[in-house]
């Protein structure tokens, strides 16, 4: 049996191995620490010091059992991507040695130089100090002989500078929020509110030494240039392809090293464009998930790499095939397991699933543009409205049964639930199938599935922690709403009709079943007076709209110095991206594809100085034809080269507020790239095969 195959079989022991996990923590832990901490972590009791203690310890001899020798606080700051900084647990004793010491200090509280972190504001260089605060609720894990600490991140004066402190703080105020309404309804069990997430990563893979030949992937994640190589995506021969030899050993390697880590990858497969594909874990906790999303992220790169792959995180890799996003399925469940989105069997008599999703459909309505700028980064601009990602309108989708039943409230009451029975497929060996409530639709931003809602505009490179606490938050402000409402009424049925039929004549326009790629759904949408924010410098207006500000501050997820700062850094991320990007192009521009072309004309011309020498009087059409069109191209290419680069140096030289900066990064840069790249791509299609200076769109796509 081979070392992959014994492996294999002990799966269940493997699963988890590498983490400090319910399971450790009640072997390992004295029984009063492991229930103190337990009630800290599933019910946000108040950590002590005294349990810390305890905890630090048990922690410490683990992870030295397991190899590790350091320990880092890992921490998601502003960048988007996470970071640490290692310590070793080494402490001299008198005798010149050493012993291993991990104390309770070290385990809940760091102090990272927060200098060089994006702060967007909030903190000068001279205030570098920022701590990082040991997050109990996401277990710690091993990684490379190093015990990592999930921790949050705050400056000095308490200024969050992190993606995790707000998702934590969302959870709270939503888990508020809900159990009001629960109350209401008669429950007096449960004790938490839970937002679950289960987010399906998409990504690229190509092969290690094509990619090394190419700035634009090296420096950007992207291709800047590149013409489209003759077969695409066009024969949908990729999606659910059987995997290739290397591509399924990469895969397999990926699932395990994710297991050893308590990440629950669960369906894996071939996605629409070559070279694409999805890995999808099991839900968890909000929290938790946005933690092993970043740990997937990170091992398909690292596993990639042992294959002699690279993954590509970026949302467009590639012009003219599909990009990469990352569905985030979420739903609300209590603490005892009730998932309040699934609309059980007969949903019109489900008056607690219905406050619940009309709940939902109300805050996406009313705050579209905070979940638009959650999903907005530099790379999603290319796919948003592009007709392969859901466009950059927000709606929602929620199918035949419950749209049905929201029309039948509006008309004075529900009475029916369509039922959809079983479907039957005609063969007698068949299996007969339960049929789905709502059948799929791909093209919806914000779609109804079953039992939870998928917002599939989130990014396939960035942290799910924005979409999330902006939509925990959201919902929550309702909820309060629907909770002060419920709470009041005389006649309770009577008001939770009142409320429903509210909610649905005033947010019914949110609601599309239809084609979000036609071009009617754009017209329809501007009738209803839905948003339709088609850059990440347009979307960033919400975050400092008085609105938005009030509802983040009076549920203390942000205060508006907070989300000014974030606005600030979306801006700024977006203007250094654009600047690298352009900076990128002129330089394989001017120093590959220029010397390239000019060889080939240099060769075309001395094949037609050639042939005259021999004074045969021989048809040379066709090599001038060749010389006076790549000719024209060329200059033409350094034509919008000198413009591009005057674009960039304008830009960077411009002196204004970061808003109107980051609009001439989109309006002027950006626009002069598209033209620089265009003709490029035409001179591809014409130079010899042999002299272009980078591997092209065919041999990446179809390379690996
Ligand atoms: P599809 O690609 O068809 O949308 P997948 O099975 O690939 O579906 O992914 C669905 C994702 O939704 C999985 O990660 C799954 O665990 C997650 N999911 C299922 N139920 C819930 C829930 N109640 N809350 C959050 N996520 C959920
Ligand atoms: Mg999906």
């Amino acid at each position: 049996m081979s070392n992959f195959e014994s492996q294999t079989h002990s799966l269940t022991e493997v699963f988890g191995s590498s983490v400090f996990n319910d399971a450790t923590m009640r072997e390992r832990l004295p029984k009063p620490t492991y229930k103190a901490l337990k009630k800290t972590i599933d019910e946000g009791t108040p950590l002590l010091p005294q349990v810390a203690e305890v905890v630090a310890n048990a922690m410490k001899d683990w992870a030295i059992e397991k190899g590790a020798t350091h320990y880092t606080h890992w921490f998601q700051p502003m960048t988007g991507i996470t970071a640490e900084k290692h310590d070793s647990f080494i402490s001299p004793t008198d005798d010149g040695k050493v012993i291993m010491e991990f104390s309770e200090k070290e385990l809940i509280k760091g102090e990272p130089d927060a200098s060089s972190f994006p702060s967007g504001g909030l903190r000068a260089t001279f205030e570098a100090r920022g701590y990082t605060a040991w997050d109990c609720t996401s277990p710690a894990f091993i990684k490379d002989n190093t015990l990592y600490i999930p921790t949050a991140f705050c400056s000095y004066t308490g200024e969050v500078l992190d993606k995790k402190t707000p998702l934590l703080r969302s959870m709270e105020v939503i888990s508020t929020q809900a159990l009001r309404v629960l109350r209401v309804f008669g429950n007096t069990t449960a004790t938490r509110v839970i937002t679950t997430v289960g987010p399906e990563q998409e990504y690229f893979l190509v092969d290690k030494e094509l990619f090394d030949q190419r700035k634009d992937l090296i420096y950007t994640g992207r291709t800047l240039f590149g013409a489209k190589p003759p077969k695409g995506q066009e024969m949908e021969d990729h999606y659910f392809g059987t995997l290739k030899e290397r591509i399924s050993n990469f895969m397999k390697e990926l699932d395990q090293e994710l297991w050893k880590l308590g990440v629950s990858a669960k369906t894996k497969h071939n996605e629409v464009a070559p070279a694409q594909h999805e890995l999808a874990p099991i839900f968890g906790t909000t929290n938790v998930a946005t933690d092993h999303n970043h740990i997937i992220m990170d091992t398909l790169k690292k596993v990639a790499l042992r294959h002699g792959l690279v993954c590509l995180l970026h949302e467009k890799p590639f012009a003219g095939v599909n990009g990469s996003g990352k569905h985030n399925n979420w739903s609300m469940s209590t603490n005892d397991g009730q998932n309040l989105l699934d609309p059980g069997k007969t949903p019109h008599e489900n008056a607690q699933f219905l406050v619940f999703l009309c709940a939902v459909i109300k805050a996406v309505d009313e705050y579209a543009d905070m979940l638009r700028v959650s999903a907005a980064n530099t790379g999603n601009d290319h796919r948003l409205g592009a007709n392969e990602a859901p466009p950059a309108i927000i709606s929602i989708f929620l199918g035949d049964q419950l749209t049905d039943i929201l029309e039948q409230i509006e008309n004075g009451g529900a009475k029916s639930s369509i039922q959809n029975g079983d479907l039957k497929i005609g063969v007698n060996t068949l299996p007969t199938l339960p049929k789905d409530a709502t059948d799929r639709n791909r093209t919806s931003p914000f779609a109804f599935t079953g039992n939870k809602f998928e917002f599939r505009m989130v990014p396939s490179s960035g942290s799910i922690s924005g979409p999330n606490f902006v939509l925990n938050t959201i919902v929550a402000e309702v909820l309060s709403d629907i909770a002060d409402r419920l709470e009041k009424a005389k006649d309770f049925n009577a008001e939770v009709q009142l409320l429903l039929k509210e909610i649905v004549s005033n947010h019914k326009r949110i609601i599309f079943n239809g084609n979000n790629y036609s071009e009617d759904w754009v017209k329809e949408a501007e009738k209803r007076g839905l948003p339709n924010i088609s850059s990440t410098v347009e979307a960033t207006k919400a975050m400092v709209k008085e609105k938005n500000l009030n509802v983040f501050e009076k549920h203390g997820v942000l205060n508006r110095t907070e989300l000014h700062s974030r606005y600030e850094i979306i801006l700024e991320t977006y203007i250094k991206s654009i600047n690298i990007e352009a900076l990128t192009m002129l330089d394989m521009a001017k120093r590959q594809i220029l010397p390239a072309v000019i060889d080939f004309t240099g060769n075309i011309a001395s094949t037609i100085a050639s042939i005259q020498a021999t004074g045969l009087s021989v048809d040379i059409s066709a090599q001038t034809e060749l010389l006076s069109e790549v000719s024209t191209l060329l200059a033409q290419f350094k034509k919008n080269i000198t413009s591009l680069e005057k674009a960039t140096s304008d830009a960077a030289n411009f002196s204004g507020d970061t808003f109107d900066h980051a609009a001439m990064y989109r309006d002027v840069v950006f626009v002069k790239m598209s033209e620089l790249r265009a003709v490029a791509d035409k001179l591809e299609m014409i130079v010899d095969e042999e002299m272009w200076p980078f591997p092209t769109y065919g041999q990446l796509l179809f390379n690996v």
